[in-house]
């Protein structure tokens, strides 16, 4: 460390010259006459770069703020000193200087974050709940690795299992929002944040329509984008259209000792597939109406699956939700606008709609499926498949194809699936 007295330390002095040797490598740069592995290994180091600054801005921001050396500047506060020099919004600069306060009291993700282990994002997740409890913060540190998806849904499960379910359900009430405004490029832009009972309900609605806009589009022969879709579907919904409205439904999987009990303990679900953690008062409310979906489940057994959906292979299509409804393909975790595919034997080659033989699969890897890239088998650990290209190894068809269920078998086994929920809606 060098002396404190004056304004530059050995560290600025440091800081300084690695600024400048960027500055003229990014002036030198040629980017266009990089190889392909070339630019591929420059993205690694851009990448240990941005980690790095990550790691150093918040310490740093945070420290302004404790001395107020934003003031000699002209700045109204730290957070405004600090955006002004990185570019950012001040939001932003608030967000950074407020982690590394919480950083305070997480040793370990902060040592992880140091070391270039942890990107700012994942620092984010983890210390917005670890702050709240610091026993978590190992057993998060460890979901760090596999990737933001699966880190966020083990932070959402992690933060519900340590908070009162009631004071749960009073912080998502309180932090409910809906913002519209005007985008610079003449359209009308918005952010929305809302409960989970609530948003599963719209998501399995915009959902539903979306799928009916690409039906429709994709008669008429036009392909677009699906997020465009979902916006027809969301103004449809909103504004009211000719095709009245849409009969949807949400899936909820319970514990059956919870549902009995009325409350849920450590170690028992009480979720939406895909959406996280719901209040089990609302569940409680919902039982009986058209809208729920009851998967019950005695340990790793699913012992009564109620619906009311329109679909004849609907208790496919929950059984498929209920394991975890996100793209089949490896290192995939898009979750928005999926397929139902033939993963194993296609449609067109005869494949049955037969829970052995489907899958999610998110758009883009749909394409690339129909396109002549291949499926590999499931992984026994976490279910998904390798999606190789056209040429690649060819991963063998694996699963003994079994007939499809006959109509009367299966509406033998709804009806006895249907039984006992008129016991689970007397639960008090
Ligand atoms: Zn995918």
């Amino acid at each position: 460390m060098g002396s404190t007295d004056g304004v530059h330390t050995d560290d600025t002095d440091e800081l300084t010259e690695i600024a400048d040797r960027l500055d003229a490598m990014t002036r030198r740069l040629n980017a266009d006459a990089c190889a392909g592995p070339v630019a591929a290994a420059l993205m690694v180091q851009l990448g240990r770069v941005g980690r790095s600054r990550d790691a150093m801005t918040g310490p740093v921001a945070k420290r302004i703020e404790e001395t107020q050396a934003y003031v000699v500047h002209g700045d109204r506060s730290a957070a405004e000193f600090c955006a002004r020099m990185a570019g950012v919004h001040t939001s932003q600069a608030k967000r950074v200087i407020a982690e590394a306060r919480r950083l305070e009291s997480l040793p370990e993700t902060e040592a992880a974050f140091r070391a270039g282990h942890l990107s700012a994002q994942q620092v984010a997740l983890i210390s917005a709940v670890a702050v709240h409890d610091p026993s978590l913060e190992t057993e998060l540190l460890e979901h760090a690795g596999d990737g933001l998806v699966p880190l966020r849904d083990a932070c959402i499960a992690a933060q519900a299992r340590t908070e009162d379910p009631q004071a749960r359900s009073a912080r998502h009430h309180a932090a409910r929002s809906f913002r519209m405004w005007n985008a610079a490029d003449g359209m009308v832009e918005g952010r929305f944040k809302l409960a989970p009972e609530v948003g599963a309900g719209l998501k399995a609605l915009i959902d539903e329509r979306t799928r009916e806009v690409f039906r429709a589009k994709h008669r008429e022969g036009v392909r677009e984008e699906h997020d465009a879709y979902a916006a027809d579907a969301l103004a449809e919904s909103v504004l009211g259209s000719s095709t009245g409205r849409v009969a949807t439904t949400v899936h909820v999987v319970i514990d059956h000792a919870a549902l009995v009990r009325g409350n849920t303990q450590p170690g028992e679900r009480c979720d939406i597939p895909g959406v996280g953690p719901v209040s089990q008062a609302w569940v409680q409310q919902q039982l009986g109406t058209a809208l729920l979906t009851l998967v019950v489940k005695k340990g790793k057994d699913i012992t009564t699956v109620a619906h009311l959906g329109r679909h004849v292979p609907a208790e496919v299509r929950t059984a498929l939700i209920v394991e975890g409804r996100e793209c089949c393909v490896q290192d995939c975790h898009a979750r928005g606008y999926l397929e139902i595919d033939h993963s194993e034997v296609d449609f067109a080659k005869g494949g049955p709609t037969a829970k052995w033989n489907l899958g999610f699969i998110c758009s883009p890897d749909h394409t690339r499926k129909s396109k002549g890239w291949t499926l590999g088998p499931p992984d026994p650990q976490t279910g998904k498949r390798v999606l190789a290209p056209p040429g690649r190894s060819a991963p063998a068809i694996i699963g003994t194809p079994q007939p499809e269920i006959g109509r009367a078998a299966r509406r033998e086994r709804v009806l006895r699936l249907l039984a006992p929920v008129e016991v689970a809606g007397e639960v008090p």
